[in-house]
């Protein structure tokens, strides 16, 4: 059993970054400016779209969104379940139906054709989610959107780096992409709204600060021009430059961060192929490039006594942790009370909530780590076997 205790994930911070972070605090001007400014440039010329807007994380992001677009009572927003709970709380918050959609069992990524079948005339939003770093299939989602005059917003936040049929994903349509810190680059918390609509990112630039129509910045001057003043309500939801500064210098190093990723996922497919209880998710069919933000493996159940939970808590008695990426939403207590009609009926999402388990994966993790991993899973599979 390895001395110290793996986390399943730890942001890669260097002393560089922390003198980043530092040189703001020293600068007289700590909340959003030039920094953020610079950030959002960098990001979008890494992604490829035309512009930004830095936000305080990605659910802040998505709430703008919706915001924007007005969804509210009576719309209807088509979303998988298999994703983090703060894109159904908003939609819920604005009193408008999450319409659940079942995934693809091994990518665990949403299909056009499963879109379609709930696709209504109340239809507003669709919701795909880039899951674990992988692409989901955007052209046919784009094609039926578009038949349909509805909008598609990407949940990105799985996908700094991660490329669709040749292009980054931001790149074109509309993405939300989180610098939570287990994310491929962190700012502590934050989030990029990237879009390739000028009209889109010009309202969420002032909506994300109290709806004045400037941004938190003026270029000369830290600080809002004299008479800035609002044109429609909004939040409080910009990046300051103390986090701005800091995912300046993280996205610097995100080829970096990938690479190692991928040569960890490499290692972990490997050393797993021997493993038969334990099913990694398997590449979706088109081409991507995949920026390995999980590594996230099923359990399979029929094969051992043990089950994922238990799994996971022997595991942490072997010093090695992990994740859950996710428990269904319409499983979890709220959403099973008011919206009842769903347990059983999304197969692939269920079947994947009780058996998924992420490991650990993070750049600065060693390839010997890895094997640490394989070796705590056998142990704790060939010790329960025939136990529950
Ligand atoms: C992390 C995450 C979010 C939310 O990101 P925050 O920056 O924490 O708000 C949304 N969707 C998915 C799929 C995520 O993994």
């Amino acid at each position: 059993m390895r001395p110290d205790f793996l986390p399943f994930s730890r942001p890669s911070i260097s002393e560089a970054d922390i003198d980043a972070v530092n040189a703001v605090l020293r600068s007289g001007w700590i909340t959003t400016g030039s920094k953020a400014a610079e950030f959002e440039k960098n990001f979008s010329s890494y992604v490829g779209c035309p512009d930004a807007v830095a936000v305080s994380s990605a659910t802040a992001a998505m709430h703008l969104l919706l915001q924007a677009m007005g969804i509210g009572p009576g719309d209807e927003v088509i979303t998988p379940s298999m994703t983090w709970v703060s894109t159904i709380n908003l939609i819920i918050l604005r009193g408008a139906v999450p319409v659940f959609v079942d995934i693809d069992k091994d990518t665990l990524m949403v299909s056009a054709e499963a879109i379609k079948e709930r696709i209504t005339e109340r239809t507003r939003l669709i919701i795909p989610v880039h899951f674990a770093g992988a692409a989901v299939d955007l052209t046919p989602i784009r094609r039926i959107a578009k038949q349909n005059n509805i909008f598609v917003v990407e949940d990105a936040a799985h996908a700094v780096g991660t490329g669709y049929k040749g292009a980054r994903i931001g790149k074109t349509g509309t993405s939300i992409f989180s610098f939570h810190p287990i994310k491929n680059i962190t700012t502590g918390e934050g989030g990029m709204f990237c879009s390739d609509n000028p009209d889109l990112l010009k309202r969420i630039r002032r909506l994300k600060f109290h709806g004045l129509d400037v941004d938190g910045y003026d270029g000369d001057t830290p600080g809002r021009p004299l008479h800035a003043e609002v044109t429609e309500p909004g939040y409080k939801y910009n990046m300051p430059d103390i986090l701005a500064a800091l995912g300046i210098m993280q996205l610097r190093r995100i080829e970096e961060f990938n690479r190692k990723r991928t040569e960890l996922a490499m290692r972990y497919r490997g050393q797993l192929a021997s493993v038969p209880e334990i099913v990694p998710l398997a590449d979706p069919a088109y081409p991507i490039t995949h920026s390995w933000h999980l590594f996230i493996v099923r359990l399979d159940t029929d094969k051992t006594g043990l089950d994922r939970d238990a799994l996971m808590e022997r595991l942490k008695e072997r010093n090695v942790g992990t994740g859950l990426h996710f428990r269904a939403v319409h499983l979890q207590k709220y959403y099973r009370e008011t919206m009842p009609e769903y347990p059983g009926k999304l197969p692939h999402t269920e079947w994947n909530s009780q058996r998924i388990c992420s490991l650990p994966l993070f750049p600065d993790m060693k390839i010997e780590d890895v094997d640490n991993v394989v070796e705590a899973l056998k142990a704790v599979l060939s010790r329960g076997k025939g136990k529950k």
